[in-house]
This record gives C-alpha cells, sequence and structure tokens, in this order.
C-alpha cells in the first residue's frame, strides 16, 4: 500500500515525501482512510507504530476546510504527559510544513500567559494534558463547544496516571458530534468502558501487540545484590556494552533518578535526569541534550519516558525491575526503533525475580540471564543510594569520618560478592570489560546536568477516586496543593494521653 492510496491531500502527501516515508505503517494505512471518512477510530497500537502519523495526517487533510475561532480550537489532542504532547507538536510541525494552522500547546509547568495568548488566537490544534486543559476551561479562558476532531492518546498511560476522571470530564465538554480517534497501547476494563461511552461505533483496529513488537531488541537479565553493588553492576554494564551509543536507565522512583544520576556523574559519566517533579524546563533542557548527544546516559521514571521517542537509542538499562509487566515492554521499546536493533538489560535482585516470572509471561518469551542467578548472590550492601542519602541525612553537617570508612569498606566487600561481569549466553548482548565510553561530566550541558532542577511548580491535588497504586504516577500534575497536601505534620500523629 502506498500513502497517495489513503485519500490524504496532495499538500500532506509533500510532506510525507519530505519526511522521506515511503510506506505507510499498518496502523497508518488502516486508521487514515476511516480518520479522513470521519468514523471513530479505537486503535490499540503502542508508540513506535507510528501512530502519531495515523491520526496527525488526516487531522491536517481535514482541517484544510475551515479556520479557527478565538478561544475555540477545532481540534483537540489529549496526551499524558508533557513530552508526548510536546513530540506531537513537532509532529504538527513536520507534517504541517505546507498548512497554515496554529497550534498550541497547553501542557503544566509553563507560564499560562503565552499559553493564553495562542489559544485567544484562534487555534486550529490543540495539543494538551488533562490538568492544564481543565484549568483552562474552568477559568472560561477557553471553549470546547467548537472540537470537531478529539483525540486520546496513550489511553492506558492516563488510567495508570488517574487521568480517567479528567477525560471523561473533557468529553463531556466537547460536542457529542466530534469525531474521536482513541488509542490505547492495551485494552483495561476501565479502558473499554470510557470507549463504550464515548466513542460512538468506533472501527476498532489493532496493530501487533505491545508484547511482540520487540524482535529488533536483545533482551538479557544481570543478577545484582541490592543497594550500592547494583550501582556498580550498572555502571560495569554501561562500560561494557557492545555498540554503545547512548543508554536510557530507568528506575522505579522518582527521588531515586536524581540520586542515580548523581551517582552517576560523579563517576565520570555524561549523564542527565528525567523525572515528573522536574520543572518543564529542565525537563525539555535534558531531553534535548540527551537527543543531541550532549549527554550519553539519561535517567528516567517511568512516566517521563513513556513514548518518548527518540530513534537512536542503542541501549536500555533497568536498573531497577518495573513491578508492572507492561512498564517493562515500554521501556525496552525506547530502543530497537526504527527498524535498528537495540539492547536492553534488567538488574534484577532476589526480591525483583517475581516480577520476572510476569514480564516472562507478557512478553511470552524467557530472557536469557548472564552469569549468576539472584539467589546465587549475597545480600551484600541492602542500603538504598546510601552515598547520597548520607550525605541528605546530615543536612549540611559531615559524617563521622569513622561511620564513612566502615561504609566504604561495607560496600567494597559487597562489590567483589556480587559484582560479576556476564557472560554471554548464545543471544544475549556480549558484555565484557573494556574503557568507558560515556564523556567526562564537565562535557555535559549544565543544563542537561543539573540532576536536581528546582520545582517551582506544585502537584496538582490527587482526585480521591484515584487507588493509591495509582496515584503514585501522576507525576504530570500541576493542580496547587490544598492545605497540607499529603503531609501529616508529626506532631499530629503523636499519641495522646487521656486523662
Ligand atoms: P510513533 O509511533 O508515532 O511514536 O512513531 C515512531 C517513529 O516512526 C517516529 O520517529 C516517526 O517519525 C516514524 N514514522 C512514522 N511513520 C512512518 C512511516 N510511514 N515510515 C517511516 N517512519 C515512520
Amino acid at each position: 500500500m502506498n500513502f497517495n492510496e489513503l485519500g490524504l491531500s496532495e499538500k500532506v502527501l509533500k510532506a510525507i515525501e519530505a519526511a522521506g516515508y515511503k510506506m505507510p505503517t499498518p496502523i497508518q494505512a488502516e486508521a487514515i482512510p476511516h480518520a479522513l471518512a470521519g468514523r471513530d477510530v479505537l486503535g490499540i497500537a503502542q508508540t513506535g507504530t507510528g501512530k502519531t502519523a495515523a491520526f496527525t495526517l488526516p487531522m491536517l487533510s481535514r482541517l484544510e476546510q475551515g479556520r479557527a475561532r478565538a478561544r475555540m480550537p477545532r481540534t483537540l489532542i489529549l496526551e499524558p504527559t508533557r513530552e508526548l504532547a510536546a513530540q506531537v507538536e513537532e509532529s504538527f510541525v513536520r507534517y504541517g510544513v505546507n498548512h497554515k494552522i496554529n497550534v498550541a500547546l497547553l501542557i503544566g509547568g509553563v507560564s499560562f500567559a503565552d499559553q493564553e495568548a495562542k489559544i485567544t488566537r484562534g487555534a486550529d490544534v490543540l495539543i494538551a494534558t488533562p490538568g492544564r486543559l481543565l484549568d483552562f476551561a474552568e477559568r472560561g479562558k477557553l471553549l470546547l463547544t467548537g472540537i470537531e476532531i478529539l483525540v486520546i492518546d496513550e489511553a492506558d498511560r492516563m488510567l495508570d496516571m488517574g487521568f480517567i476522571p479528567d477525560i471523561e470530564r473533557i468529553c463531556k465538554l466537547v460536542p457529542f458530534t466530534r469525531q474521536t480517534l482513541f488509542f490505547s497501547a492495551t485494552m483495561a476494563p476501565e479502558i473499554t468502558r470510557l470507549t463504550q461511552q464515548f466513542l460512538h461505533n468506533p472501527v476498532r483496529l489493532e496493530v501487533a501487540r505491545a508484547a511482540s513488537t520487540i524482535e529488533t531488541i536483545t533482551q538479557g537479565l544481570v543478577a545484582s545484590a541490592p543497594g550500592s553493588a547494583k550501582r556498580e553492576t550498572l555502571r560495569q554494564l554501561i562500560r561494557g556494552a557492545d555498540n554503545f551509543k547512548n543508554a536510557i536507565i530507568f528506575s522505579n522512583r522518582k527521588r531515586d533518578v536524581a540520586l542515580l544520576s548523581k551517582s552517576l556523574e560523579k563517576h565520570g559519566f555524561s549523564v542527565g535526569a528525567l523525572h515528573g517533579d522536574m520543572d518543564q524546563r529542565a525537563r525539555m533542557t535534558s531531553l534535548e541534550a540527551f537527543r543531541n548527544g550532549d549527554v550519553s546516559l539519561l535517567v528516567c521514571s517511568d512516566v517521563a519516558a513513556r513514548g518518548l521517542d527518540i530513534p537512536d537509542v542503542s541501549h536500555v538499562f533497568n536498573f531497577d525491575v518495573p513491578t508492572h509487566a507492561e512498564d517493562y515492554v515500554h521501556r525496552i521499546g525506547r530502543t530497537g526503533r526504527a527498524g535498528k536493533l537495540g539492547t536492553a538489560l534488567s538488574i534484577v535482585t532476589k526480591s525483583d525475580q517475581r516480577y520476572i516470572d510476569d514480564i516472562e509471561k507478557l512478553i511470552e518469551r524467557k530472557i536469557v540471564w548472564s552469569g549468576a542467578m539472584p539467589d546465587q548472590i549475597p545480600d551484600g550492601d541492602a542500603d538504598d543510594m546510601p552515598a547520597e542519602r548520607g550525605r541528605g541525612a546530615s543536612r549540611g553537617g559531615e559524617r563521622p569520618s569513622a561511620g564513612r570508612e566502615s561504609r566504604s569498606r561495607r560496600t567494597r566487600t559487597a562489590r567483589e560478592a556480587t559484582v560479576r561481569v556476564p557472560v554471554a549466553p548464545v543471544d544475549a548482548p556480549v558484555v565484557e570489560a573494556r574503557p568507558q565510553p560515556a564523556r567526562p561530566a564537565s562535557s555535559a550541558t549544565p543544563a542537561a546536568r543539573s540532576t536536581r532542577p528546582p520545582r517551582d511548580v506544585p502537584p496538582r491535588e490527587m482526585p480521591r477516586d484515584i487507588p493509591p497504586s495509582r496515584r503514585a504516577n501522576r507525576e504530570d500534575d500541576d493542580r496547587p496543593v490544598l492545605g497540607l497536601g499529603d503531609h501529616v505534620p508529626s506532631f499530629l500523629l503523636r499519641s495522646v494521653k487521656l486523662k
């Protein structure tokens, strides 16, 4: 199938040619004709399948008729994270080179004023994260009654981040007669319910299950003791990685992202960080530095990295094994993109082993172990980020040197006992010791190296109906915390003696 058989306009076809695309991807070939015909589309597809163009290209074709009015955007695209929203904006720039369209981005963490000015001018395309969009709508600065096409992207991630109530509210603010294009990598019951409620007779399209789209990625598991030994294992993997160009490193917790990146920096790696507590400018700077090659490592949390389209990532390291098997598929999908080969290595401690079982079940294959299994490895130093935590705990005061010494001796012992240079099994990545490829920290841009950016945007309050497990994921919120937020002062927790 060819792009010019899909019914796209001349201007769009020219832009596709300029982008160098020869053939539509399966989701594009299937979705574009229906989207052009005005049908609702339910696309089950993950990032990397070309789904952004699957909705952007027909939208551009359809936007050629009519024009935007002040405060009344014509189309709305909802994205779970700011980075994804910015990425979709880039797609409109790329595919819309031959169009005169106004694209506005409404995301948390940047000033209201600039965003308001764009909306007031009239936007053909509004790309937004749910929180900031509702803020605008509730303040009466935005009318959603002119929306002709609504795109809900990465719906499963919206669910993880607790955005479903927001999405429901937004769907009620847009006209009933709009066209809806809905994309999700997986179909949890809540997502199915949402589609039944808000899509009208959709065409259901499914491209290769998320789990089966990872043929270009060599996967491996490496056992390690927890704590400092794990960081040493990571360093060895980076230094010994074959065909290393750059790597995304995943940590399960936001606070560990900054700590781990600082630790890597201290060991001479060029490293940036990306997590939801960073302000938008710092996030974009880190991402740009990684994209440009100014830093070769990017330490990320799941939410911040979800769906990022960086075409040439050679390695993914799971510093922590993800506790949700689906996150594993999304994480490793950051490498091996656009037909390139990639390597994804996960560091596994004894307590992580149960998650590996779930992952292997989901991807329907066994992942090859390099070296020993976790239960053959002594526990070592179980302290999480000891050096950094020690510094934080001392709050400016030096720890007693005897304590430091004994700590470092313990750490050394743990490393010697637990770090293994993995031997390469048949289809696992070859990992051998060799000089580190990363540039010294001093060569990274200062902004990209700043791993603890200022937090100038307070988090949004969590909706009450979000289960605690999902609340933890809401990194992109920007609603002000009410009262004390989640914090309970310790004096309130003290037991009281009743007379
Ligand atoms: P997405 O799934 O939308 O994140 O797209 C993943 C990557 O595929 C992006 O870098 C796109 O530029 C690229 N891409 C999208 N459509 C095509 C196509 N038809 N041919 C080649 N590359 C494409």
